[in-house]
Formats: structure tokens, C-alpha cells, sequence
């Protein structure tokens, strides 16, 4: 398999669509840039100073799948004659109020729907933030007693997260809780292993996501194989590295405890490939839904499923990577016969401005990733033009 590969990397894109990708990515790659955008951009749209088509044809177009259901639907086809599987997202962050929350339930379930008539969308998700409140999350992580209206209020929460489970058990599809900040997930964590040792039973239906970063995961993630054997239920687990590092870092300062995460990067890849290796020698309790756009760790799995000659096709073996990222790794590994699939966030250009601006934050020249797509996709468009002046001499 041929990470390297950038014609069938970009097989979908248009000349012109690989040209405004090397300007966004060019344009991104400056932090400063990015942090001006992240503090105006909100601020404008406040305003209702007309920014949207802008954006829209920008960052939006190359991160998001569209402003609804028909366009997502689109894209997922169009990657599917890739080999490439997809799961949607209406891509609005942290709903403060109760009142939003049942609304975002609506939406979630929406969204499921679209996997009725597909066999193309094996997977939903939901983020938990928005079905409960952050403060009630982080009570309960710090053990505080609840009081009874906020008893009530937890049930709610707990309410949405079992819809959301029946909903996926209904239409046989895998569901993906998204992890957030450490002093949230605590309480995500138990509710997540409830609907695992429910749901899970014979199949790794429920999907928790176990963030890499975190010092702590190695050990959790003992602690679910040892619960699962105990309790005969299989795990789902997405792992990732973890998105929120400057938050974290933050809140540990603010609150005079250790940081949850791991003090360098280099620690947090030791601690995400022991993670991962522990998840590889026990296929058969796990199913790995692996999100990264970190190529040497697509090539550990590869590497383990060529050594243990185990199938491309294993039922627990997933790998994802996010709409206008690493398209290098998806479309790659897809013709190579693994089950890939990408992540499609969709929504009204104004909502998933936050998400925008994360997307831009992690490709910014201090993160890294923006120098790898431009070489990816300048190799791409050189290798264009030495075929179009082949062809015409
Ligand atoms: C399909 C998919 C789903 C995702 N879902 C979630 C989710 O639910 N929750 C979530 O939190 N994130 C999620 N992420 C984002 C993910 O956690 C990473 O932020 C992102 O993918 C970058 O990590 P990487 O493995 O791709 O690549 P890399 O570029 O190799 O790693 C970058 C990551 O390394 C870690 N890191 C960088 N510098 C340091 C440092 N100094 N000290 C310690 N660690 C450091 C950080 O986690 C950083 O994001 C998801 C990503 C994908 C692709």
C-alpha cells in the first residue's frame, strides 16, 4: 500500500478543486492568521456582516459536506464509488441550554436516518456536549452530590443517550460517542460503558472514544478488556490522540492539578501506540474505529494485519480520517481493501463556523499538517501536467 499515491488521493478532485486547496492550505499554515480569524470571524457573523458566501466557498466547501441532506448524500455516494464509506455530522459545537438539547436530539436522529437506505453509512455519532449540559458533566465527574431538579435533569441526558442507541440498533448501524475535555468525560465514561455492557452484547454496537493524549487511557483501556471479559460484552473504541491539548493545559493551570495530558508529543504517540498495539492483540473483544491523520500510525495497523495475516476486511478493524484531510491515507487505504471511512460534517455555513476554525487551527504551520497536503497536492498537480504534455506531444 502506497501512501504516497496522490492519483488516487485526490482521484475526485478537479484541477482548480486542487488549486484552491494548495491556497487554503498556504493561507492556514500561518498560526497568527488563524488566530485573528478564530476571535473576528464569530464576531462578523454577530455583526451579520455578509461573510457566509465567503466562507462558503472557502474553508467551508473544502472541510464541510454541505448545508444538508441532499449535498451529504451526494458526497457519500461520490465516495462510495471509491470504496470509501462515510458518516454524517450536523456540525454544531456545545449547545449551553437545556432548551437546545432536545432539538439537537431531533437533529441527531435526523441525521441517523440518512443510513435507512445506505449501506454506505455505516456509522453515526453523536458529540455529547450537545445532548447535556457541560456543568452537569462536571459535576458528576467530580462525584458532587446532584440536587433534585439536576437528578432530573441527568436522567434527561441519559434519556437521549439510550435514543440515540436505540435509534442505531434499529437501523443495525455502529454509533460513535465523541470524547471531550478530561473533566467532562469522567461522567461521559460511565454512562458509555452502561450502553456498551447493553448494547454490546454480541456485536461492538456502541463505539466510546478513548483520547490518546490523556495519561490516564492506557489503563482504561485494560480496565475495559478486563470488564468486558468479566462481563462477556464486546467494546468499540475510537482512538484518537485528542483535540483539545490547549484547553486541557489550561484548566490544569486554572485549577493547580497535573495536566491530564501527556507532557510532549513524543509521550503521547509512546502512549497511543501502546494503546493501540493492547487494542491489535485483542481483535476479537475490540472493535478499532482508528481516527488519525498520522500516517506511521495507519502503518502500524497495516503492518500488524500483514504480519498476523488477519483480513483488510476484519468486521473490527475501521480506519477515519476527516473531510479534507489526509485524503493521501483514506483513499488509499480504501483501494488497498480496508474498510475506510470518512466523516462528513454538514450544516447552515454560520453553525459550524467552531468547526471551521478547529479544522484551521489543526492545520496551521505549528500543528504541521498543512506542509504535507501542499507537497501532496503539488506532486499531484505536477504529475497532471507531465501526463496532459505527454499526451499532447
Ligand atoms: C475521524 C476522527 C474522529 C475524531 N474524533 C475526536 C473526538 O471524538 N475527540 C477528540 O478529542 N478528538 C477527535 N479527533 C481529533 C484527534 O483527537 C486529533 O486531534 C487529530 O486527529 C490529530 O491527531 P492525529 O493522530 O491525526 O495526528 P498527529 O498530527 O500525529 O497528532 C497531533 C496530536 O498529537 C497530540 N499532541 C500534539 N502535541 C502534543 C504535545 N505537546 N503534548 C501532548 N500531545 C500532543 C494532540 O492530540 C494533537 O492533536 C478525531 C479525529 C479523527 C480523524
Amino acid at each position: 500500500m502506497d501512501l504516497e499515491n496522490t492519483e488516487r488521493a485526490f482521484a475526485m478532485k478537479s484541477d482548480s478543486d486542487l488549486r484552491q486547496a494548495h491556497g487554503l492550505f498556504s493561507l492556514i499554515a500561518f498560526p497568527w492568521l488563524i488566530r485573528l480569524g478564530s476571535v473576528v470571524l464569530p464576531f462578523l457573523l454577530k455583526l451579520h456582516i455578509p461573510i457566509a458566501p465567503l466562507l462558503k466557498a472557502t474553508l467551508f466547501k473544502h472541510f464541510c459536506a454541505g448545508t444538508g441532506k441532499k449535498e451529504s448524500l451526494q458526497l457519500v455516494e461520490r465516495l462510495s464509488k471509491f470504496k470509501v464509506s462515510s458518516y454524517v455530522h450536523y456540525a454544531t459545537e456545545a449547545i449551553l441550554k437545556e432548551k437546545g438539547m432536545d432539538a439537537s436530539l431531533e437533529r441527531t436522529l435526523e441525521t441517523f436516518s440518512f443510513s435507512k437506505n445506505s449501506t454506505d453509512l455505516p456509522f453515526v455519532v453523536f458529540k455529547p456536549t450537545s445532548l447535556g449540559r457541560m456543568e452537569l458533566f462536571e459535576k458528576i465527574g467530580q462525584q458532587k452530590p446532584l440536587s433534585p431538579p439536576e437528578q432530573q435533569e441527568w436522567k434527561r441526558v441519559v434519556g437521549r443517550f439510550e435514543k440515540c442507541c436505540e435509534a442505531a440498533e434499529k437501523l443495525s448501524v455502529n454509533i460513535l460517542i465523541d470524547a471531550e475535555e478530561s473533566w467532562l468525560q469522567d461522567a461521559i465514561d460511565q454512562e458509555v460503558l452502561m450502553l456498551m455492557r447493553g448494547y454490546n452484547k454480541s456485536v461492538a454496537r456502541v463505539h466510546t472514544t478513548v483520547q490518546m493524549y490523556r495519561k490516564d487511557r492506557l489503563a482504561y483501556i485494560e480496565l475495559l478488556i478486563a470488564l468486558a471479559k468479566q462481563e462477556n460484552f464486546k467494546i468499540g473504541i475510537k482512538l484518537v490522540r485528542g483535540a483539545y491539548i490547549d484547553k486541557e493545559n489550561k484548566y490544569a493551570q486554572s485549577h493547580g492539578i497535573p495536566s491530564a495530558i501527556c507532557p510532549n508529543k513524543n509521550a503521547a504517540d509512546e502512549n497511543f501506540n501502546k494503546g493501540l498495539d493492547l487494542i491489535l492483540t485483542h481483535l476479537d473483544t475490540i472493535s478499532l474505529f482508528l481516527g488519525t491523520h498520522n500516517e506511521d500510525s495507519v502503518k502500524r495497523v497495516v503492518a500488524f494485519v500483514e504480519k498476523n495475516k488477519l483480513s483488510k476486511q476484519h468486521p473490527h478493524l475501521w480506519f477515519s480520517q476527516l473531510y479534507g484531510m489526509s485524503d493521501n491515507i483514506t483513499f488509499n487505504l480504501a483501494e488497498a481493501g480496508f474498510q475506510t471511512v470518512k466523516y462528513l460534517p454538514f450544516g447552515p455555513v454560520r453553525e459550524v463556523v467552531p468547526y471551521l476554525i478547529r479544522r484551521a487551527e489543526e492545520n496551521t504551520s505549528v500543528t504541521g499538517h498543512s506542509a504535507r497536503e501542499i507537497a501532496l497536492i503539488k506532486k499531484e498537480l505536477k504529475r497532471r501536467k507531465a501526463l496532459t504534455a505527454a499526451q499532447e506531444s
